[in-house]
């Protein structure tokens, strides 16, 4: 007992180099995911709850390391430091533009949502890149014009803190390009809301920790129904993500919310599964 201090302090540091070397192991293996062929884009369908319609799809990145796979919970955190998530960011959003170009082609207009790092955006020269990045893949398929109404970026809130002006410039341009862009994870962070009016903003997602927890505790009804009065003053559209059961459905039909995402409908999918539903 007399050590019990101590010894809480030293597994305390075995934890933290543990999980330091745990990083490094990843930051090592991802470097190599892309040419590797490691790395796989899914899709999670988001439908209309009234008529079951696939309106939009998510695209979620999935890391298989031998045989393994990683969250990505787990290593975008991991990208984002080392400025992996530059790379890797590409990647998905090369991915995601073939997608959306194939759907467009079937004469298909399901929109691909694509998520971004803030990092992707945090010096004047990444932003640059991005506005470009779109332009080089209509070169590389000599395409006439990149089908920008069929690319959603979901964002969020942390994105509306750093270099305000700049950011907003530039998704500005992308948004009168065709692109909608998308606010992720709403209501978690802790920015203003005034952002919702002086960024160029589309669309709300209801995290999907208040979908869960309508249930358990009324006031998160009261919390999702002014989200979304306010999305309706300020003519955003709303999608409902974590959906799982007939009774949150029915909220989000009360509630009139057009799109809705979650395990209730699909899980995220590869794109061969997701082509094969549609
Ligand atoms: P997110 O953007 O909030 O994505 C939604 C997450 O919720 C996904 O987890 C999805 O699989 C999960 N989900 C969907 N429906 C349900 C449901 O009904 N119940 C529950 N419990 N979960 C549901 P996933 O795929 O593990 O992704 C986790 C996070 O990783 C994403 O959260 C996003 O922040 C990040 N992420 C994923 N792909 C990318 C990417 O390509 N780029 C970047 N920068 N981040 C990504
Ligand atoms: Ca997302
Ligand atoms: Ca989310
Ligand atoms: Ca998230």
């Amino acid at each position: 007992a007399k050590s019990s201090g101590r010894n809480c302090h030293q597994f305390f540091n075995q934890d933290i180099q543990l999980e330091a070397e745990r990083k490094a192991q990843l930051h090592f293996h991802l470097k190599k995911a892309i040419n590797q062929n490691e790395l796989e884009l899914f899709y999670q369908p988001i439908v209309n709850p009234l008529s079951g319609k696939i309106i939009k799809a998510e695209a979620l990145l999935r890391w298989c390391h031998n045989g393994q796979y990683i969250s990505p919970v787990e290593f975008i955190p991991i990208a984002e430091q080392s400025g992996l998530i530059v790379e890797i960011g590409e990647w998905v959003k090369t991915q995601a533009a073939l997608t959306a170009i194939e759907l467009k082609k079937s004469g298909l207009f399901i929109p691909i949502s694509v998520n971004v790092s803030t990092l992707e955006f945090c010096s004047l020269e990444l932003q640059k890149r991005f506005l470009q990045f779109f332009d080089r893949v209509v070169d590389k398929l000599n395409m006439e014009e990149f089908p920008y109404q069929m690319i959603t970026l979901e964002i969020t809130e942390s994105l509306m803190m750093k270099q305000q002006k700049e950011v907003s410039e530039l998704l500005s341009l992308l948004r009168h390009r065709g692109i909608q862009i998308s606010i992720d994870d709403f209501g978690t962070g802790y920015s203003s809301l005034s952002y919702l009016v002086s960024f160029p903003v589309d669309q709300i997602k209801i995290d999907k920790s208040f979908i869960h927890q309508l249930e358990t505790d009324p006031r998160h009804k009261a919390l999702v129904e002014a989200i979304v009065s306010m999305s309706r003053a300020l003519e955003l559209t709303v999608v409902a993500e974590g959906v799982e059961t007939q009774s949150q459905v029915d909220f989000v039909n009360q509630q009139q919310i057009q799109a809705v995402q979650g395990y209730f409908y699909y899980k995220p999918m590869s794109k061969s599964d997701f082509f094969g539903l549609l």
